[in-house]
This record gives structure tokens, sequence and C-alpha cells, in this order.
């Protein structure tokens, strides 16, 4: 007898429930809702920002653990001031650190700042457009970092294949309710540890007002 990870066991779970899907969607009666979020402007920092932010002991703590495994939104916020002196105060840090400072706005944030963020996907940052970055022990300039994270859905190796889809393809997102709506180009983004869900920024997510969507469906296109 073969002893059988905990891991490979879950991995085999989900396997199987998608292939009872009806085509690998997500939709039809009875089968899960498709998980789909809206992620508020936030910033995620390297240890050297946050040092220079809250002090050289800092660390992140975790407020409220996000749907991905180890991701959280932590008790820290910093306040942002694009290059017209406005400002955004409590943008939330999420964690865990990361290799470089990335700010991720709604594109009515980055206008009300005044700064041209370009969509990306997250962790390119390349070339964008910096801002001042303020917290309680200090602040600096970032040179580049600020970005509107373009849509995306977050799934595993087994999930991309159960829709058929590799990394960087583009979905289609139908939003069904009142006032619902299709966004297309919702990019796949693949890692071991996601999990299916759907990521929009705060305009776009009230655009086809999702929190009251009646059914939310990804397809390809
Ligand atoms: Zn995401």
């Amino acid at each position: 007898m073969t002893t059988v990870s905990r891991a490979a066991v879950e991995q085999m779970v989900r396997a199987a429930l998608l292939r009872h899907r009806p085509g690998g969607s997500m939709r039809g009666q009875g089968s899960a809702r498709l998980i789909a979020n809206i992620s508020a402007r936030h910033c995620h920092l390297d240890d050297g920002t946050l040092k220079i932010l809250f002090g050289s002991d800092a660390k992140l703590t975790v407020m409220k653990p996000l749907y991905q495994a180890g991701a959280f939104a932590s008790d820290q916020t910093v306040t942002i001031f694009g290059p017209r002196k406005q400002m955004i105060s409590n943008l939330r840090v999420l964690g865990p650190l990361r290799d470089a400072p990335q700010v991720e706005l709604a594109f009515s944030d980055a206008r009300f700042l005044g700064i041209d963020a370009p969509v990306r996907i997250s962790g390119n940052t390349a070339g964008s457009p910096g801002c001042f970055l303020v917290g309680p022990h200090g602040g600096l300039e970032i040179p580049e970092g600020v970005i509107r994270a373009a849509r995306h859905v977050h799934m595993s190796p087994d999930e991309a294949q159960a829709h058929g889809v590799g990394e960087g393809d583009r979905m289609r997102l139908v939003v069904e309710g009142e006032q619902g709506g299709v966004l297309d180009d919702v990019v796949v983004r693949i890692t071991p540890e996601s999990k299916l869900e759907v990521h929009l920024d705060t305009d776009e997510g009230n655009a086809v007002d999702l929190v009251n969507a009646r059914e939310v469906t990804l397809s390809t296109h």
C-alpha cells in the first residue's frame, strides 16, 4: 500500500471535481460559484522600503488573510502622494514582502493623483511612474512601480488545464445582473499554489456591479 500525501489527495479531489463540471466551465446548475473579487487599491513593499516607512524593526502584521494562500492584508497603511501633491491616505499594504515596491491603483485613483499609471501585470513595473510614499516613520520617493493591475484570474495548473488555457492567455468574464457586463482580456495567471479567483479593480468591479451579480462566468473566446 502506498502512502499519499494530503496535498496529493487534495489535488486529486480538485481535478475530479473539475472533470465533473460540464465542459470544465463554471457554468451550470449546482457548480461552484466562480469567485470574483474586487482588489481595492493597495501597495506591496520590499524590505528596504518597509524599514524607511515603518522603522528599522518593522514587520508586516496580518490583519486579514486573503483568498490566495499566503497573501494577506496587513495592519500597515501608507499615504501616497502624486506629483500635484494630491494624496490618498490609508493605502493598505498587502503582504508578504516583495523584491520591489508596487502600487496598484484603479483608474480613478490614478487620475485623482495625477499619475498616468499604465495597465500592467503585477510585477511588471519597468518604466512605470513613481510616487511619494509616507508612513509613520518616514517617507520616500519610489522611482517607478505605480500601475493599474491588469484584470486577471488566478488558477492552479489543474484548473488551467480544465479550462484549456495557459499562462498569459486571456479569458472573457461575463457578469450577469441588473448592471452586469462583459469584460474581455482577463489575463490567466497560473501558479501551483493558486486558487481560482478573478481580480478586478474597484472601477471595473463597480462598473459591472460585481457585488450584486447574479452569476459570474469565465470562458475562452
Ligand atoms: Zn490577483
